[in-house]
C-alpha cells in the first residue's frame, strides 16, 4: 500500500506510528494510506519553518514573488496530475476538479502582486523635517489546517500569500485527501523555494492541537465545518494566535415570482448537485415565493433531475461524482430520512443510488425535498451532499427573514428580474457572499472570502486584500533627521502642530 507522508525542510518524510486509510470514494476501496503525525513530528516541522524565518523575511519581495511565478506555471503544467490526485481521493469529476485548480491558481496570480500590495504608506513632513511610514511585516511561522472538500484550492487560499509576505507555513491537510495537497509542496520546492519555507503535517486532532498550542506559531487560518472552526478560533486565540476560522454554511437562493425559471432550474441544478453538494457555497435550499412559482420550480427541478449523471470521477460525462466517505453518505442519507419523518416530501429520492459497476462507491443521487419547514432538523444543519430543499413562502421579507434568522450566513443568492427588489436584499441580507442571479458568488481572487455570523470566526476574510493584511503587521515609523545646530527645550504637552 502506498503511503502518504509529510513534507518537512523540502524532503518527504513518514511516521509510521499512527497511519489511516485513504480511500477511493468512487469504487469504495482503499488506495493509500496516510501517515498521521505525532506531536514530534509536528515539533519538527515549526522547528524548520523557524528556522528558515530569518532569511526568508529578508529575501527581497520581488524574489518571494517570482517564485510564485514560477509555482504557477508549474500548477499549469501538472494540471491533469493534480486533478487526477483530486478526484481519486475526493470523488469529484475531473472538470470540476479543473475548476477547482483554477479558482486556485488565481491566488497564486494574485499573491505575485506583492510588491505592489506590501509598498505601505508614506507620508512626508507629518511635523517639522519628520517623516512617517507605515509598513507590513511578515509574522513568522503561521499555521493552516483544511478541509477535505477543496484540496488544492483551499490550501491556495492560505498558504501563497503567507509565504510571499515572508511567512513561513506549516499546513495540516484533510487526512481523507491528501494526496494532491502534498504535491503542491514538492511543485513550491521546484519552483525554487528555500527548504523550511513551506511543510506539510499530515494528521489529526494531535497535529492541529500541537499547532494550535505551540508558542511560535504566530497565526492560524482554518477552513473546516463551524464546532471545529469555533474551537480552533478559541484555542488559538486563547494562546495569543491571530485567527480565521471559516465555518460550515446554509445556503439560500431566493426565487422570486418574476424570476426566469428555466435559467433559475439549470443555475440551481449545478449550484446544488455539483460537487455532490459538497461546496460550503452550494445552494442547498430554494426558498420559493408563491405557491405557483414553487409548483413550476419543483416540477421543473424534478424533470430536469432525471437526467443528471453522477459515477466515476475520471468520466468527464458525469455531472458529479459520489460523496466522500461511507460514514459521510450514511448521514446525508440521515436527513433525508429525517426531513420525511418531519413531514417533507421527497420528489426525487437519491438515497438507493448505485451506478452500474460502481456499486460499492459512496454515491447519493440529486435528491429534491418539498415543503421544508424551518424547524426541521435537515433544513437546520449542515447537509454537505447532493440534496436541494425547497420551502415555500409567501412573501420576499419572509424569505429574508428566514435567511437572517439562520446560523450560518456564508453565501445566498436572489433570482429576479426586478432591480429594486435586488438591491434591498443585497443591501439588508445578514450574509458574507451575495449573488443577484449568480448561484454560487465566490468571490474572486482579488476580492476576498468569508461568511457572517457562525460561518466565520475571526475579523479578516480569506485571501485578496484581506489576506495580506492578515499575513502581515503593520508597522508604523516616525523618523526626524534634526539639525545637530538646533537645542530644543523639553516638552511636557502631547506634541501637536499647534
Ligand atoms: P472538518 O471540520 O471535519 O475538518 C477540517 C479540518 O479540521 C481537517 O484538517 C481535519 O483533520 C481537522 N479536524 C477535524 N476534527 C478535528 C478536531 N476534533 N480537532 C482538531 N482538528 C480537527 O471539515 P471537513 O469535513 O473536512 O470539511 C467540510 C466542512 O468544511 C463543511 O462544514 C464545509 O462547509 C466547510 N467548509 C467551509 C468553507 C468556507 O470557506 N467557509 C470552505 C470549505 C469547506
Amino acid at each position: 500500500m502506498d503511503m502518504i507522508g509529510h513534507f518537512i525542510q523540502g524532503k518527504l518524510c513518514y511516521d509510521y506510528a499512527r497511519t489511516q486509510a485513504v480511500y477511493n470514494p468512487s469504487t469504495g476501496e482503499q488506495s493509500k494510506e496516510v501517515a498521521i503525525a505525532s506531536a514530534e513530528t509536528v515539533e519538527q516541522a515549526i522547528a524548520a519553518a523557524q528556522a528558515a524565518f530569518p532569511e526568508w523575511r529578508d529575501t527581497p519581495v520581488i524574489k518571494r514573488a517570482r517564485v510564485m511565478f514560477k509555482f504557477k506555471e508549474l500548477l499549469e503544467q501538472h494540471a491533469d496530475k493534480i486533478c487526477e490526485l483530486i478526484g481519486a481521493e475526493h470523488g469529484k469529476i475531473v472538470h470540476d476538479a479543473a475548476g477547482e485548480l483554477q479558482r486556485g491558481i488565481e491566488n497564486v496570480e494574485y499573491a505575485c502582486g506583492a510588491p505592489e500590495f506590501l509598498k505601505g504608506e508614506f507620508s512626508k513632513n507629518v511635523g517639522p523635517s519628520i517623516d512617517s511610514w507605515s509598513e507590513f511585516q511578515p509574522l513568522g511561522v503561521v499555521a493552516g489546517i483544511t478541509p477535505f472538500n477543496f484540496p488544492v484550492m483551499v490550501p491556495l487560499w492560505m498558504f501563497p500569500m503567507a509565504i510571499v509576505c515572508g511567512n513561513c507555513f506549516v499546513l495540516k491537510p484533510s487526512e481523507k485527501d491528501p494526496s494532491s495537497t502534498l504535491f503542491l509542496a514538492e511543485l513550491l520546492k521546484q519552483a525554487g523555494l528555500p527548504d523550511g519555507v513551506f511543510n506539510v503535517v499530515n494528521g489529526d486532532k494531535v497535529a492541529v492541537d500541537t499547532l494550535l498550542h505551540d508558542r511560535r506559531v504566530q497565526a492560524v487560518s482554518f477552513v473546516g465545518s463551524t464546532p471545529i472552526a469555533e474551537y480552533i478560533y478559541q484555542t488559538a486565540t486563547s494562546t495569543g494566535k491571530r485567527c480565521q476560522a471559516l465555518g460550515g454554511a446554509k445556503n439560500h437562493a431566493i426565487v422570486m415570482p418574476d424570476a426566469d425559471l428555466e435559467n433559475v432550474v439549470s443555475s440551481l441544478l449545478g449550484a446544488a448537485f455539483g460537487s455532490s453538494g459538497e461546496r460550503c457555497m452550494a445552494l442547498s435550499v430554494a426558498v420559493a415565493v408563491g405557491d405557483e412559482i414553487a409548483d413550476a420550480l419543483v416540477h421543473q427541478l424534478g424533470e430536469r433531475m432525471q437526467g443528471l449523471k453522477y459515477g466515476h470521477f475520471a468520466n468527464k460525462d458525469n455531472d458529479f461524482g459520489p460523496v466522500i466517505t461511507a460514514e459521510h453518505k450514511a448521514k446525508v442519507i440521515g436527513h433525508i430520512d429525517s426531513a420525511e419523518q418531519q413531514g417533507a416530501t421527497v420528489v426525487v429520492d437519491g438515497r438507493h443510488a448505485a451506478p452500474e459497476g460502481y456499486e460499492n462507491g459512496y454515491f447519493v443521487g440529486a435528491t429534491l425535498i418539498d415543503h421544508v419547514s424551518s424547524d426541521m432538523l435537515s433544513y437546520k444543519q449542515e447537509i454537505f451532499g447532493p440534496v436541494l430543499q425547497v420551502i415555500r413562502v409567501a412573501t420576499m421579507q419572509e424569505a429574508m427573514q428566514l435567511i437572517n434568522d439562520h446560523e450560518y450566513g456564508n453565501g445566498t443568492c436572489i433570482y429576479t428580474r426586478d432591480g429594486e427588489a435586488a438591491r434591498y436584499f443585497t443591501d439588508h441580507i445578514q450574509v458574507g457572499m451575495v449573488g443577484v442571479n449568480v448561484p454560487l458568488p465566490v468571490p474572486v481572487a482579488y476580492h476576498s472570502f468569508g461568511g457572517w455570523k457562525r460561518s466565520l470566526f475571526g475579523d479578516l476574510y480569506a485571501y485578496g486584500p484581506d489576506g495580506a493584511r492578515f499575513y502581515t503587521r503593520r508597522k508604523t515609523i516616525t523618523q526626524r533627521w534634526p539639525s545637530s545646530n538646533v537645542r530644543e527645550g523639553v516638552q511636557f504637552s502631547m506634541p501637536t502642530l499647534n
